[in-house]
Parts: structure tokens; C-alpha cells; sequence
């Protein structure tokens, strides 16, 4: 059992996200993978809300393995779409359904709409102790016409960030790391826990 507040762990197996928060938090926080501490769990993820998912996983974690721990939950939400696929992102084009499937669903139902409006909400949730804290980050765009470029992940070839003509598929890591719904949301995180480092 361990509570040091110097290191915590992101909820997370997907290397891109934690090379991006370690280089964040360098110097002040380890931050350890669910690989590091040997949880080979699948973690729960059964809430209606990015919130719940995201209180959800840190909870696991916290629980069953005493770290102190923070977890993100991602969705995006289309304005035609009522909101659409949100919280149901991962799995908008069926329960065993990849990246392309999702991408191909968003452009079918979208397509012939004018109004293209969309976001990108990254919502972590973070457990210290007793302690409890949301911090979320979003980005405004447009559902584009057709997939473009090939960087990224998920619904990035047809994302295009409000301001941009590009798709986040189009930007390197870098440009989009900076403007996106996950670099704004792990920026406050890293605010936060610089106050909460500096009190303690
Ligand atoms: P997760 O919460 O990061 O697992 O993401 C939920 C869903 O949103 C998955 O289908 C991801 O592919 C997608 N997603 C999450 N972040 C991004 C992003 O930065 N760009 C494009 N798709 C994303």
C-alpha cells in the first residue's frame, strides 16, 4: 500500500497519453502506468457520464491498489447529433467495433448536414487521499466533409479545430497537443497539483 504524494498513477496503458503527462509533470510527479504497479485489470467504465468513467477508473485503482491515482475519460459530442456519440465514443459503431468503423459511422450520419459543429471533452478525475478533484478541457471544431491525414488516433481525421484548416490527423503531436481538449484539461492537472505540491 503506498500514498506517496510524489508519485501517482494515470489509469492508463496507452503510451502516447503518459509520454505526454510525464513530460509534463517531470521533476515533479512519477507517474506511474497501470503496467508499473501490475494491474492487468480491465477497469470498469459503466457510467453514463465522462465524470462517472473517469471517477470510475481512479476509484479502481485507488481501492483495490492504494495509489493515489488519476484517470480521463474522452468524448466527442455533435451538435446535429444531440450530443452524440459523447460518452459512447469508444463504441459508437458497435461493442467490438475499431477507430475506422467509428469514423466511417460519424461521416454516414452526418452526411448532407450543414451544420457541422462539434467538441472534443477530456474530463480527468483525480484522487489524493481524501481529496476528490475534476478538471476537464474542451475544443471547439467541425466535422469535416471527408477523413483527412493520417497522424493521431480515433476521430482525428475528421476533426477540424475551430481556427484551423487542418484535421488533428493533419497537425503533429506537438500542434495539436497544444490546443487540444486532452493537453487543456492535463494542463490544469498539472496547475493543480503544482498548488497542491507546494502546500504539502
Ligand atoms: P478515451 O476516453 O481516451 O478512451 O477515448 C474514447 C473515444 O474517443 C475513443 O474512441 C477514442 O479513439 C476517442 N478519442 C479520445 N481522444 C481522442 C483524440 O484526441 N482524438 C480523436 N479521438 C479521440
Amino acid at each position: 500500500m503506498s500514498t506517496e504524494t510524489t508519485k501517482l498513477v494515470f489509469a492508463t496503458n496507452n503510451r502516447h497519453k503518459l509520454k505526454e503527462i510525464r513530460s509534463m509533470l517531470s521533476g515533479r510527479f512519477e507517474v506511474l502506468s497501470l503496467e508499473d504497479i501490475g494491474c492487468e485489470d480491465e477497469l470498469p467504465e459503466t457510467s453514463a457520464t465522462l465524470e462517472g468513467n473517469a471517477m470510475q477508473k481512479a476509484t479502481y485503482v485507488f481501492e483495490k491498489f492504494g495509489w493515489n491515482c488519476f484517470a480521463d475519460d474522452t468524448g466527442l459530442e455533435i451538435v446535429a447529433l444531440n450530443g452524440r456519440p459523447g460518452v459512447y465514443s469508444a463504441r459508437f459503431a458497435g461493442a467490438n467495433c475499431n477507430e475506422r468503423e467509428n469514423v466511417e459511422k460519424v461521416l454516414i450520419e452526418m452526411k448532407g448536414v450543414q451544420g457541422r459543429e462539434a467538441r472534443f471533452k477530456t474530463v480527468i478525475a483525480l484522487i489524493i487521499g481524501k481529496e476528490r478533484k475534476y478538471v476537464e478541457g474542451v475544443v471547439e471544431g467541425t466535422i469535416a466533409l471527408e477523413p483527412g491525414g493520417d497522424g493521431g488516433f480515433g476521430y482525428d481525421p475528421v476533426f477540424i479545430p475551430t481556427g484551423n484548416s487542418k484535421t488533428f490527423a493533419e497537425m503533429n503531436p506537438e500542434e495539436k497537443n497544444k490546443i487540444s481538449h486532452r493537453g487543456k484539461a492535463l494542463e490544469k492537472l498539472v496547475e493543480y497539483l503544482a498548488e497542491v505540491s507546494n502546500v504539502r
